[in-house]
Order: structure tokens, then sequence, then C-alpha cells
């Protein structure tokens, strides 16, 4: 199998985009109570569509928006911003 080498910084603004799973972990406990959040079987199809999305970077940001997709996917009010519309078509609250 072939070494694929993962980017670490943002295409847009070459930030540095490299977050722990304790960072994710936190932010979406801390989002749950606070904001409207889509149910588990949304969140999951949302995650599906990021993960076989080419512009997913290290397996946790999006190339477009710069958000965690984690989170994103989360927030009932977001959607997906890929520019030949959204991944997430079908996982709607
Ligand atoms: S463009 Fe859409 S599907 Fe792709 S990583 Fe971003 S939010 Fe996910």
């Amino acid at each position: 199998m072939k070494d694929v080498t993962v980017p670490s910084t943002c295409k847009g603004c070459e930030r540095d985009i490299t977050i722990s799973e304790e960072q994710i972990t936190r932010i979406l406990n801390n989002m749950r109570p606070k904001v409207e959040c889509v149910n588990d079987e949304v969140y999951e199809a949302r995650l599906l569509a990021c993960s076989q999305c080419e512009d997913l970077m290290a397996g946790h940001t999006c190339g477009i928006s710069g958000s965690i997709v984690r989170v994103r996917a989360l927030a009932a009010t977001h959607n997906c911003p890929s520019y030949s519309g959204s991944r997430w078509q079908g996982a709607s609250s």
C-alpha cells in the first residue's frame, strides 16, 4: 500500500490544524447543551459523507470551511460548504 502524506496546515491560511481527540471531545461536550444538535442518525450520515470527501484534511478538518467536521456536523443550523453543493443532502435534521 502506498504511503499518503497528510498536510498538517489549513489550505486557506497555513495555520497548524493539529487537534487532539481530547480537545474535540471537550468542544462537543460544551456544545450539546447550548446548541441545537442533529440526532445520531443524521450526525453519522454527515460524518460518513465527510469521511469520503476529498476536502477532508487530516481526518478531522473541512478544507473549505476550516471547521472540525465532528463539530460542524453536530450543529443543526450548519451545512456542508462544498463548492459542488452540500454533501450532506439527505442528512438533515
Ligand atoms: S466539504 Fe462538506 S463533506 Fe467535505 S469535509 Fe467539508 S463539510 Fe465534510
